[in-house]
């Protein structure tokens, strides 16, 4: 229920509710960095969406330092390359950063996720699911669709991690 003037003090009754209040504490303390949108180290990072992975404190970013990017799996998707060819080419990014993790939800799903959705739901979806068993072959295989979009200026500086979510360390994938 949205908070109006009736119900102003009563408790947050839901996880959005709890997020809105989180950010009128935050904005209270907020205090206008001045940036423009280009981000500060020219750097674009791709990522799977995985709640354990905080990518700020994890690589030590910094507001505006960067542009974040995640779907499930950190798949380098068309819609991935969309916003890469804008940060490169609208907003002076060079470098790519791609981070798979361990434990993945993906690595649990098969391409049958599809047939079975479109069992429930009589309409296949147009994407894939992008599933995969092999964590390393998965980010080799994103750098490579990176590496050779005609889209991008700058595919010379991408390097691609498995991030453990047991220890919080990067590796990097040899691309090779
Ligand atoms: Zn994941």
């Amino acid at each position: 229920m949205p908070a109006g003037p009736g119900n102003a003090s009563a408790a947050p009754d839901t996880v959005t509710d709890r997020l809105v209040e989180a950010n009128e504490r935050y904005a209270s303390a907020f205090t206008d960095p001045g940036m423009d949108a280009r981000p500060v180290l020219h750097v674009a990072v791709v990522a799977c969406m995985d709640a354990r992975l905080d990518l700020h404190d994890a690589l030590g970013l910094s507001l505006g330092d960067c542009h974040t990017i995640r779907n499930a799996g950190g798949v380098v998707t068309d819609d991935v390359i969309r916003s890469l060819t804008i940060s490169q080419r609208a907003l002076g990014t060079r470098s790519v950063v791609l981070i798979h993790h361990t434990n993945c939800g993906l690595e649990s799903l098969t391409e049958d996720f599809r047939h079975d959705l479109e069992m429930e739901v009589g309409q296949r979806p147009a994407w894939a699911v992008e599933a995969f068993r092999d964590v390393d072959q998965d980010v080799r295989q994103s750098m490579q669709r990176v590496r050779t979009s005609p889209f991008l200026l700058h595919t010379d500086d991408v390097r691609g991690f498995v991030f453990d979510v047991k220890t919080g360390l990067l590796r990097e994938v040899d691309p090779a």
